[in-house]
């Protein structure tokens, strides 16, 4: 069978190829060339699968879109505390290239408008490291998220710095108010090339999908920055991502994401997809107009908001079934699964707190749980130390070992089995 979802791509580009709203930016000369008829989608599966369809294969330069992931850097390079030290995460409601600090603390209000981003961009690499050092850094850093190494593409990078007032005048405030602790004009050369990194639509949705996937490069399988950084980095893209336009964005579409001026936009829905969307038309947002009409269908018709109610927490308890065993012995099993967090714990619990007396053999069926998260482990192990402490023999039936080492506390060692046997009969007042 062919794969239906290449078909629907197209389907969804050909309804929005008409739209020619917008204008292609032109205060970098080098991308004003860019050929505004170029559309193209790509959506990353976590497991590095990738669906694409239009100009997909087509490379053009990074820009803004290299924010996030230089921020991921510095998290990963200098720790939460020192980044959050420089760098705000609160939306400024102002064009990406004010010259702006917060009152007070003179911080850059979050790393996704230029004076965060110039500033963040200082703070990947280790401190005091030559900037030829951490360029490497940054370079092999994203690319390492693409899974493949990117390359400069020189042209648009001389072009750019042939107007970069702006961001030179912001670079000599942050050195200025001593955010940043370097050249001002270096550190500008540096941050352009960076902007200047080629990458196509389906490297997006990759570099996507490593974010949606916790860290790792679905592909390569290399665990890139930290979950706790990742966490971090969709956070401020959530509420930072798209220039000023953040609360129409995550009203309407509802996934992290991150645009640029070359028309590109790239979003992370956390645990389900990666995403990539080219077309160089901006609105007066800067964002791509024909890319926020793809993202809305995506969302829209595939349910990817992030804020769309998930399936009611009690599908994790799927029941429980009595067991009569030898002798009068009985046993009431309740069967789990899914992907076990607090609301499924919770259910478990709440299903226990009211078993019917009577039985004193109690099972958890693990057999359909495919992952407990660490708040989930401590329910389920508390859960037993209870029981057990109370009289019941526990048994867990974990075929796949979903909780390994289930040490309940207090002695309390529950039975594991593959599936269900009956054990040897409880002692009296066992
Ligand atoms: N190189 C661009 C700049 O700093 C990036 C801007 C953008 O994509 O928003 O002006």
């Amino acid at each position: 069978m062919r794969s239906p979802i290449p078909e629907y791509l197209d389907e969804v580009l050909r309804n929005c190829a008409d739209d020619r709203a917008g204008a292609v930016a032109d205060y970098v000369p080098e991308l004003a060339a860019a050929d505004p008829e170029q559309l193209a989608v790509a959506v990353s599966a976590v497991d590095g699968t990738v669906y694409e369809a239009g100009d997909s294969r087509s490379a053009f330069t990074i820009q803004s879109i290299s924010k996030p992931f230089v921020y991921a850097l510095a998290l990963a390079d200098r720790g939460c505390e020192a980044v959050l030290a420089r760098i705000g995460v609160e939306p400024s409601g102002e064009a990406f290239n004010e010259l702006s600090l917060e009152e007070g603390s003179a911080r850059p209000r979050n790393p996704m408008i230029n004076v965060g981003a110039l500033t963040a961009h200082t703070l990947a690499g280790p401190p005091g490291a030559p900037r030829e050092e951490r360029f490497e850094r940054i370079v092999a850093g994203i690319s390492a998220f693409a899974g493949r190494r990117l390359e400069v593409d020189e042209a648009v990078c001389r072009s750019e710095w042939g107007t970069a007032h702006r961001n030179l005048a912001i670079a000599h405030m942050l050195r200025g108010y001593e955010v940043i602790e370097e050249d001002a004009p270096r550190v500008v050369a540096d941050y352009i090339r960076q902007c200047s990194l080629l990458v196509t639509t389906r490297d997006l949705a990759l570099m996507a999908a490593t974010l949606a996937n916790g860290g790792v490069q679905p592909v390569t399988g290399e665990q890139v920055v930290s979950r706790e950084v990742v966490r971090q980095v969709l956070s401020v893209m959530t509420t930072c991502g798209m220039y000023d336009a953040a609360g129409d964005w995550v009203t309407t579409v509802g996934i992290p994401a991150k645009s640029g001026v070359s028309g590109g936009i790239l979003g992370a829905l956390p645990g389900q997809v990666g995403i990539g969307v080219l077309s160089p038309r901006l609105d007066r947002h800067g964002n791509s107009v024909r890319g926020v009409r793809v993202c809305e269908r995506l969302s829209a018709d595939m349910g990817l908001h992030l804020m769309e109610a998930p399936a009611p927490a009690r599908s994790a308890l799927r029941g429980g079934r009595v067991l009569h065993g030898p002798g009068s012995r009985s046993a009431l099993v309740h069967e789990l699964q899914g992907t076990l967090q607090f609301a499924g714990a919770e259910r478990l619990v709440h299903g226990i707190a009211h078993t019917p007396p009577g039985h004193d053999e109690i099972g958890l069926d693990l057999t359909r749980v495919h992952s407990v998260n660490s708040v989930a482990r401590r329910m389920i192990l508390e859960t037993v130390r209870r029981l057990t402490l109370d009289g019941h023999a526990v048994t867990l039936i974990d075929p796949e070992g979903v909780l390994p080492d289930p040490d309940a506390g207090d002695g309390v060692r529950p039975r594991v089995v593959d599936t269900w046997e009956w054990g040897a009969a409880p002692g009296p007042g066992s």
